[in-house]
């Protein structure tokens, strides 16, 4: 099949090697974090806490074999409880030459919070995976790919390397840590690397399902799933950008789709010229080799001065835990 395809013109990026395209696997090891969360009192329901414990008590280790056996590296996601709560397993992922990001310390809910509250929170994380596996993280994914205009500021001044939360290209750009906002320009020169994400290549999508906490109860079958991200990766392939699929361990380390994920991983691995690696690999490659950087504008509600309309907010859809 021929997969005719246009790049992101909007975040041009050359790639290493003779490289044409790149692809990296992501696991957000949530486990228990992102239900507590939504529900301090979750922590009362057994079955809802194994449910989450599956992920790294039975699939990441499943899931670091697949990766043994393809002979690729990963990027985790972790938060701090989840390293808290299993070091061994974080200890696991680290000798197994994976990289190790932060998300949060308990997978905090990220809308409408200050500044400082979430400087909290990144520390809170950074702390637990330097106690627990010497991790000094270089990569951030907000929970809930959920960053605010503050955030790149305060990722750039803990070090950070890249951000992968937004959802506004095909491929890693620089983006700047100052935003326009009115009339003002922020004067901060300093700038981080963006991955950006894609919810149709979020496991979450396809397979969660927690009677009453998340999902619609419809399970799809891998089969689909392995076809629709078969495409996506192809289509990326074709047109020279990077494939970042995050997979959660609790969903996407059951049987069946463990199977669905390694071959996809074969899929991708056999495209010639797909450079398989870590977001830290892209990132680091981004940061020296793009020199456009992207600024962002706050956006802000217009208003109709003198036009004898007002706008009126839609109901805000409730909010869906995942
Ligand atoms: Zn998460």
């Amino acid at each position: 099949m021929t997969t005719n395809a246009f790049p992101d013109g909007a975040h041009p990026i050359a790639w290493p090697d003779n490289f044409k395209a790149a692809a990296s696997f992501t696991f957000d090891v949530d486990a228990e974090s992102c239900t507590i969360a939504h529900d301090p009192t979750s922590t009362r329901r057994m079955s809802l806490m194994s449910h989450q414990s599956y992920g790294p008590r039975v699939a990441v280790p499943r899931l670091l074999k697949i990766l043994e056996r393809q002979e690729i590296q990963g990027t985790f996601f972790i938060p701090g409880f989840t390293a808290e709560s299993y070091p061994d397993v974080v200890r696991r992922i680290v000798d197994g030459g994976h990289e190790v990001a932060h998300h949060g310390y308990l997978h905090e809910p990220m809308q409408g919070i200050d500044a400082a509250t979430e400087a909290n929170y990144l520390d809170r994380g950074l702390e637990a995976l330097a106690k627990v596996a010497g991790v000094r993280p270089v990569g951030y994914r907000a929970p809930w790919w959920e960053l605010n205009w503050h955030s790149p500021a305060l990722l750039a001044d803990r070090g950070f390397l890249y951000d992968s939360s937004l959802l506004d290209g095909d491929a890693p750009y620089r983006m700047a840590v100052a935003t326009d906002s009115g009339d003002s320009r922020d004067t901060d020169s300093r700038d981080i690397v963006e991955i950006p994400v894609d919810w149709a290549l979020d496991d979450w999508e396809q397979y969660a399902f927690y009677p009453g906490v998340t999902g619609s109860g419809v399970i799809e079958s891998p089969a689909k799933v392995l076809e629709m991200w078969t495409l996506e990766a192809e289509a990326h392939h074709a047109q020279g950008s990077c494939f970042v699929l995050t997979n959660h361990p609790f969903i996407s380390g059951r049987p069946s789709k463990a199977v669905a994920l390694e071959q996809l991983i074969e899929r991708v691995k056999a495209m010639d010229g797909m450079w398989v690696t870590t977001l830290e690999r892209i990132a680091e490659h981004t940061k020296t080799t793009v020199n456009e950087i992207h600024r962002h504008a706050r956006i802000e509600v217009p208003s109709y001065p003198g036009a004898g309309a007002s706008f009126k907010p839609a109901r805000l859809l409730e909010a869906i835990p995942r």
